[in-house]
């Protein structure tokens, strides 16, 4: 090969196939701190086609560590911005940009990646797309950052841990960010646009977990090495390494052999209403606030069980944080 190609030297690496690279389609969640080093290395590399979702537009405070940024787009918004910046660094790259939230983004626009990169800050916005990537089964890694500290995880659906499985999601009511700024940040919810929280963060940390991210992703996609094994923590002051093989647990509502075989019952008593039972199902699941849906139809709150279920009914309970419905089966409990 000659050394005028722009992959030759990436290419010298044993098991490295730039044609598998060329043509696979990655998806980036969140272009800002980790996101820009992630979409850089990918666009780099020579990743075929890479999706940007991304609804922020440019601050100031955004300088220090996104580096595809200037002062010059201050207020413009990141996913067009990244993608023209990324067209400049690769011109060989196909670029699609959603200036959206995840969740206005089509299922059929996940279904077509090959890895789904989510760098997001909060613990909803993970469950929300790790429940995505299960329903369209495809790999995805997650990471975030708080000051020299750093997480990434990668799920492979029905393989390893999602983010239901693990322990580490927190209650409703930490659930609401990563952060010790949860508390503020669920204050300002129920406004139009949600406030970002201003979390301490260095470009350090963010080029170490972006670099981890593409990395991983790099890997999943030519088939190199063995993936993160699953959640890794990392603590850059004390230069500590954690890696938690997190298991997963056959009884989780996303990715369970239970719930694949529609066998989680959820036992509903005959008098209660249908809001107290959603209400019940809300606190299981740690949902925001649920839907049940039987036959095609939503259950009205204020009925009695009794009057709206059979003795067993297959139902599906949605929620804004989750982008897949959960399967269950209701019983109504004999008296
Ligand atoms: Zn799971």
């Amino acid at each position: 090969m000659p050394d005028d190609n722009r992959y030759s030297r990436q290419s010298l690496i044993p098991g490295w196939d730039q044609t598998t690279l060329d043509n696979s389609t990655v998806i980036l969640i969140g272009v800002g701190a980790i996101g820009s080093y992630v979409a850089t290395i990918l666009a780099s590399s020579g990743i075929g086609k890479l999706v940007i979702i991304e609804f922020d537009s440019i601050e100031l405070s955004n300088l220090n560590r996104q580096l595809l940024f200037r002062e010059e787009d201050l207020g413009k918004p990141k996913a067009e911005v990244a993608s023209k910046r990324l067209k400049e660094i690769n011109p060989e790259i196909e670029i699609e940009f959603y200036h959206k939230k995840m969740e206005e983004v089509k299922a059929s626009v996940y279904e077509k990646a090959d890895v789904i990169i989510g760098c997001l800050d909060t613990f909803i916005g993970r469950r929300w797309i790790s429940s995505m990537a299960i329903r369209v089964k495809k790999p995805l890694i997650l990471g975030g950052m708080f000051a020299f500290l750093g997480d990434v995880q990668v799920i492979i659906p029905y393989k390893t841990a999602c983010f239901e499985c693990q322990p580490l999601v927190p209650d409703e009511e930490l659930a609401q960010a990563c952060t010790p700024f949860g508390e503020e940040r669920k204050k300002d919810r129920g406004e139009e646009e949600e406030v970002e929280a201003k979390l301490p963060a260095v470009a350090t940390l963010s080029s170490i977990i972006g670099g981890m991210i593409a990395q991983e992703s790099l890997k999943l996609i030519l088939e190199l090495g063995a993936p993160l094994e699953n959640y890794m923590f990392y603590d850059g002051l004390n230069n500590a390494t954690t890696i938690i093989p997190l298991a997963r647990t056959e009884d989780c509502p996303a990715c369970g052999e239970l719930y694949k075989l529609e066998q989680i019952e959820f036992v509903a008593h005959p008098t209660e209403t249908i809001k107290d039972l959603m209400l019940r199902l809300a606190l299981t699941y740690g949902l925001e606030k649920p839907d049940l849906m039987v036959e095609g139809k939503l259950l009205e709150g204020k009925n009695v069980v009794e009057n709206q279920l059979k003795e067993k009914s297959v139902a599906y309970i949605l929620d804004k944080n989750l982008a897949k419905p959960i399967k269950i089966v209701i019983k109504i409990e004999k008296l």
